[in-house]
């Protein structure tokens, strides 16, 4: 039986714990180019990551090499630096080396609680480098566990992941794992494109070991193709990579390359040249002081010459790999040596050695993978046959029969483990379109709204500039039309008002009788008209401006009894007319002689002299002595009123005279009613009412 070490980090019998002792060299290979370790040269998140401690997992990572104890010192110190503000990236890299120490101590626990704390964070800041990490990290235990279905439901969301991770070495990492995951489920197209990828991740890196990366992604070609059986591609790699190996002294690395180019060649039966590879690896692994390595390169000398018939070269080979492995206690070895040497035996007709087969079958039953406990009943199979033992050699073959029913059904779980990473990670990425889709969903709504908004505000303030324009129109409108009814109103003032006395003149007394003409209702009212005494006397002593400041003075006591709805109007020069409303005629006399009283009794100052006036007034009632308007109207009333202020001034002023009574029909007194009162006081046609002013 031949031992293929092609995939060493899956193949159980030479996996794990006990291959990690075999050398430091194959170790350092083993840990530095195939998983996560990797130099962080250039990256792009500068901010998540911390130079120096970068530089101490670098030196981390070449101290492993070569020590693990003092490795495991420098990570604890490193570790020991390590805090929650250090920048992510760098803190995901130095305490996934630690888990990574965990889980190869196999304290998985311990390193998957380390990776979930790690995630916590990485999650929070969303960072897709840190979350690759740690999540590369987690599958690579999980495959050091055996849970391969497991990880196998994680790779898609890696691979998303690596998509949108920029550093380098995280990339380098991740694809060289995934590449590997993909050989141990057999698809190696897959395998292949993430090797690619991996090699491009190290085109960006700037690294002393990229040489040795480079020559190790070769290496890991090589041994897809020989998983796809493409032996000559594969020898054909082989040959290509191996001189650059032995010559940069990447003595592993030649080591891996020359023991595939024997499984190659073998498997095409090329048993010399395979011999030859064999002797290569044998050499190699003698140079590396891989002890273990020897003795299943010694068996497998073994188990090729055996091929050849050349059976004491076979069991020459075969001892010394059986002493060997005694010696270094490689007890799953010696079932494997034991098997091949009762195959010589047998093949040499010594039927004693179908003994040693079933006892280490018997073996394999238990600690033998399916497939490689398959190849062996086929073996034991032949021996059968060999020696006759056809019933014995169909009770194996029904056993093999039924092996490969389970590696099939197996193979079918796999399958559907496969096909359920696939559902899932088809559903994972539906659900990140969908959460896509809604976010853009948002967004577009988010948009609308803030546009919404945005109209709103502009219609608000267009609405508001609006307004204010329309309240400015508004209110210039109003000014300008209270300025206007100002105007007017002070043009109507104008129009109706003397201008020196600020009191009513003609033309306002006149629209007042035209407004009392027209009313039904009409009261019994009273007129009386006044003329300064002498008042030539007054321009002549103080001047035309003292005797403008008698009228105002004298307009402003006059004016001080007049009631609200009386009338004073400066009828002309120095003469006031009074139109009084409603009073009867005592009051009209009343009247009469308080303004007689009120001008003589109140001298005005003029330049610092005071000086008396006195005033005389004719007064009428209206309607007069009780007659029609229509025959005596308000003019014909003042007319008398004004006969009989020239009666005051005949008899010597400083008194009021009003017709108070008409004892004939008014067409007999009319005519000396208008033009000469005496007249008709001689006819006995009237009564005159005289009010003497106060005593000068
Ligand atoms: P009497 O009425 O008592 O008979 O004497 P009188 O001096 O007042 O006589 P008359 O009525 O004839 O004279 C009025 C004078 O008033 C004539 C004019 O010069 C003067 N006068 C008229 N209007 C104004 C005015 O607006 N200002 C001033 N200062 N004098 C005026
Ligand atoms: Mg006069
Ligand atoms: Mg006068």
């Amino acid at each position: 039986m031949t031992i293929k070490t092609i995939n060493r980090l899956h193949q159980p019998p030479l996996h794990g714990s006990r291959l990690r002792p075999v050398t430091q060299s194959l170790l350092y290979i083993f840990i530095l180019l195939f998983s996560m370790y990797g130099y962080a040269q250039k990256v792009v998140h500068e901010q998540f990551l911390d130079a120096r401690l970068e530089d101490k997992l670098d030196n981390y990572l070449a101290v492993a090499g070569e020590s693990e104890a003092q490795a495991k010192a420098l990570l604890a110190d490193i570790v020991a630096q390590v805090s929650t503000d250090t920048p992510l990236i760098t803190r995901v890299r130095a305490i996934a080396y630690q888990a990574s120490e965990l889980a190869y101590e196999e304290r998985f626990e311990q390193a998957y609680a380390l990776l979930d704390d790690l995630r916590q964070a990485a999650n929070q800041v969303g960072l897709a480098d840190a979350q690759a990490e740690i999540l590369a990290s987690r599958i690579d235990f999980l495959v050091m566990e055996g849970k391969r279905g497991d990880a196998f439901l994680l790779v898609p969301r890696l691979e998303r992941l690596l998509d949108e991770t920029r550093t380098p070495r995280i990339r380098y990492y991740g694809h060289n794992l995934l590449s590997s995951i993909y050989v141990d489920w057999e698809r190696f197209d897959s395998a292949l494109q993430h090797l690619l990828q991996a090699q491009q991740a190290l085109g960006e890196m700037d690294s002393s070991l990229n040489e040795g990366r480079r020559l190790y992604l070769l290496s890991r070609i090589a041994n897809i193709q020989i998983s796809l059986e493409q032996w000559d591609a594969a020898i054909l790699t082989v040959e290509e990579t191996v001189p650059e190996a032995v010559e940069k002294g990447y003595q592993g690395l030649a080591y891996d390359l020359w023991f595939s180019k024997y499984y190659a060649e073998i498997s095409i039966g090329d048993y010399e040249r395979a011999l030859q590879s064999l002797r290569r690896a044998y050499q190699l692994a003698q140079e590396l002081e891989a002890d273990y390595q020897e003795v299943i390169i010694l068996n497998n000398f073994g188990d090729t010459y055996l091929r050849l018939d050349r059976f004491e070269q076979a069991r020459e080979h075969l001892l010394e790999a059986r002493d060997k492995a005694e010696a270094l206690g490689f007890d799953e070895m010696l079932s494997t040596i034991d098997f091949n040497l009762g195959f010589i035996a047998v093949k040499q007709g010594d039927s004693l050695g179908i003994k040693q087969m079933e006892e280490a079958t018997q073996i394999f039953r238990d600690s033998l993978s399916q497939s490689e406990l398959e190849m062996v009943l086929g073996e034991l199979a032949q021996a059968y046959a060999l020696i006759g033992d056809y019933a014995a050699e169909a009770e194996i073959l029904r056993e093999r029969i039924k092996l490969k029913e389970r590696i099939l059904k197996d193979a079918q779980l796999e399958k559907m483990t496969e096909l359920q990473a696939v559902y899932k990670s088809r559903d994972d990425a539906q659900q990140i379109e969908l959460l896509e889709q809604q976010n853009e969903l948002k967004e577009q709504i988010i948009k609308n709204s803030e546009q919404q908004r945005i109209v709103w505000i502009l219609f608000t303030a267009f609405s508001a500039v609006c307004l204010v324009l329309v309240f400015l129109l508004y209110r210039k409108s109003k000014r300008a039309n209270q300025q206007l009814n100002r105007a007017n109103e002070q043009l109507a003032d104008q129009s109706l008002k003397d201008p020196l006395t600020g009191l009513w003149n003609r033309r306002a007394l006149q629209e007042r009788m035209l407004d009392r003409a027209r009313s039904l209702d009409k009261s019994q009212d009273g007129l009386l008209l006044l003329d300064i005494d002498r008042f030539k006397q007054i321009n002549d002593r103080h001047g035309h401006a003292g005797g403008d400041k008698v009228l105002t003075e004298l307009s402003k006591r006059l004016q001080n009894i007049c009631r609200d709805s009386d009338i004073l109007v400066r009828w002309g020069g120095e003469e006031f007319l009074f139109y009084v409303k409603g009073i009867k005629q005592s009051s009209l006399l009343q009247l009469a002689e308080r303004i007689l009283r009120t001008v003589a009794e109140n001298p005005i100052k003029i330049n610092d002299e005071l000086i008396s006036i006195t005033t005389s007034i004719g007064f009428i009632e209206l309607p007069f002595a009780d007659l029609s308007e229509q025959q005596v109207d308000w003019e014909r009333a003042l007319q008398i009123a004004d006969m009989a202020l020239y009666t005051c001034k005949a008899r010597g002023r400083n008194r009021a005279c009003g017709v108070t009574e008409l004892l004939v029909d008014y067409d007999t007194a009319c005519n000396a009613l208008e033009h000469d009162l005496n007249e008709a006081m001689n006819n006995n046609w009237i009564t005159l009412t005289v009010i003497e002013g106060p005593q000068q």
